[in-house]
C-alpha cells in the first residue's frame, strides 16, 4: 500500500463526525482498529510483529536478537481530543512507505516500525505511558491503577484490548533491540515555514509537564446563600488560570489550563470542588518549575505532579549526521528544538541514541482538526526517512 493508500485507509478511523477531530484514545475499539491496521501493514510486508510488555508494537524485517540491535522508526497512533489526522499517524505511515522506498536485501541491520501506545495520554493523564513503561520511568502499580473519566482503570482497559497488564515493567528484552530510534513527526509549529524547509531535525525537546490542582469549596445554593458566606472554588480556578498566564510571560516559559472538572456542575449550584490540571513547559528547567510553583501559590493549593520530563536532548552526533544528509546545496537542513513531548524524548532519555525528523507544518496548528501538512511535504518526509534508512542501516 502506498503512502497516500494508507493515508487514506486510517482517514475515517476515530474521526468525530460533528468537529471532524480524531478521538483515537489508549486501549478504546478506535485504538484497537488502528493497531490492527499496523499488523496488517506490518504482515503485509513480511515483517513479525512483536508485542512488548507495555503493549507498544514493533514490526521487524529480520531477527533482532539475532542481527540486532536495529534501527527503529515509528512514532503513535491515537489522538488528543479531537486531534488532527497527522500528529502521529505520519510517522508510521512514513515509516512503511519508506521501508518500501529500500532494497531491503542490502540492510546490513534488522530495521523496525515502533508503534508506541497511549502517547498522549488522552485517557489516563500521563504522556507517552507506553514509552515510559517500556523504559521503567512510569511505574507499573502506578499506571495499571490509573483511571479514565468513566472510572475504567488503565489495567481493565488493557485487559479488554487483549493486552495482559500483569507484563508492565521497564522491559529490558525490547530496549535491547533498538540500536538507534528515528522518529518522524509533524512540526507542531512554525519553523520550517519560516525556514522554507519541508523537513527539519530536531535538536531538543523542552522540559515539560503536567500537574493538577484540587481547589476545594463548600457546595450550596446560588440563589439564597450570600457572597459573604461563599466558599466557591471557581474563583480560585480563576486565579490559576490568570496566574498561569502571567507567570509564564515573566518566565519566558508556556502555561496552559486546558481540562477542568467542576463538581458537581451545575447552573445553580456553588461547587464543592474544581480540580484543573495545569500543563507546563518552556526552554528551561527551572523557569518552568517556577511557573508552577507560583500557579500554587496564586491557588492556595499545593500541584501534584503527575508527570515531568526535563530538558532532553537528541544525540548530537546523530543530528548533525542527518542534517547535514537530508540539506541541499551543501547545507544542512534546519535544526529545530520543539516545546511538545515525544517517544522519541523518553528513549533519548533512556540513553537510546535516538533522532527527530519533522515535517512542515502550513499554519503551525496542531492537537486540532486544522492539523495540517502538505501531500508534496509529507512525500519529502518519506523520502528523507528512506535515506535515513539506508544511511543508518
Ligand atoms: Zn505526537
Amino acid at each position: 500500500m502506498s503512502f497516500d493508500g494508507m493515508w487514506a485507509d486510517l482517514e475515517p478511523v476515530g474521526r468525530d463526525g460533528s468537529t471532524g477531530g480524531y478521538r483515537r484514545y489508549a486501549w478504546t475499539p478506535a485504538d484497537g482498529a488502528l493497531r490492527e491496521w499496523f499488523t496488517g501493514e506490518a504482515r503485509a510486508r513480511g515483517l513479525d510483529v512483536v508485542v512488548d510488555r507495555a503493549g507498544n508494537l514493533w514490526a521487524w524485517t529480520a531477527d533482532p536478537d539475532a542481527g540486532g540491535p536495529g534501527l527503529v522508526l515509528g512514532s503513535h497512533l491515537d489522538s488528543v481530543p479531537d486531534g488532527g489526522a497527522f500528529d502521529g499517524p505520519l510517522g508510521i505511515v512514513s515509516a512503511f512507505a519508506a521501508l518500501d522506498r529500500v532494497d531491503r536485501s542490502a540492510l546490513r541491520r534488522p530495521v523496525g516500525i515502533a508503534c508506541f501506545a497511549d502517547e498522549e495520554g488522552a485517557r489516563f493523564g500521563v504522556a507517552c505511558a507506553g514509552s515510559r513503561l517500556l523504559t521503567g520511568v512510569l511505574d507499573a502499580d502506578r499506571a495499571r491503577a490509573l483511571t479514565d473519566d468513566a472510572g475504567t482503570t488503565m489495567a481493565e482497559a488493557m485487559a479488554a484490548a487483549g493486552v495482559d497488564p500483569s507484563a508492565l515493567g521497564r522491559d529490558d528484552e525490547t530496549l535491547r533491540r533498538i540500536g538507534t530510534f528515528v522518529e518522524l513527526h509533524v512540526e507542531q509549529g512554525r519553523a520550517l515555514v519560516d525556514g522554507d524547509a519541508a523537513v527539519g531535525v530536531g535538536s531538543a525537546i523542552w522540559p515539560h509537564g503536567r500537574w493538577r490542582l484540587d481547589l476545594r469549596g463548600r457546595a450550596d445554593h446560588a440563589g439564597t446563600t450570600r457572597l459573604a458566606d461563599r466558599d466557591d472554588p471557581m474563583l480560585r480556578l480563576a486565579d490559576v488560570i490568570q496566574g498561569a498566564r502571567s507567570a509564564a510571560e515573566r518566565h519566558g516559559a508556556l502555561a496552559t489550563v486546558g481540562k477542568v472538572r467542576v463538581l458537581p456542575n451545575g447552573v445553580n449550584a456553588i461547587p464543592s470542588s474544581v480540580t484543573a490540571w495545569l500543563d507546563a513547559r518552556g526552554p528551561l528547567d527551572d523557569e518552568v518549575r517556577a511557573v508552577v510553583e507560583e500557579v500554587g501559590r496564586a491557588a492556595g493549593a499545593e500541584p501534584f505532579e503527575e508527570s515531568w520530563t526535563p530538558t532532553t536532548g537528541f544525540d548530537g552526533a546523530l543530528r548533525d549526521r542527518l542534517a547535514t544528509l537530508l540539506g541541499t546545496d551543501g547545507g544542512s537542513t534546519p535544526i529545530l528544538a520543539t516545546g511538545a513531548g515525544h517517544d522519541a524524548g523518553i528513549l533519548a532519555a533512556a540513553g537510546v541514541p535516538t533522532a527527530m525528523l519533522f515535517v512542515r507544518n502550513p499554519t503551525g496548528v496542531s492537537h486540532s482538526p486544522q492539523e495540517h501538512a502538505e501531500a508534496d511535504d509529507c512525500h519529502a518526509g518519506v523520502d528523507a526517512l528512506a535515506r535515513v534508512v539506508m544511511e543508518l542501516a
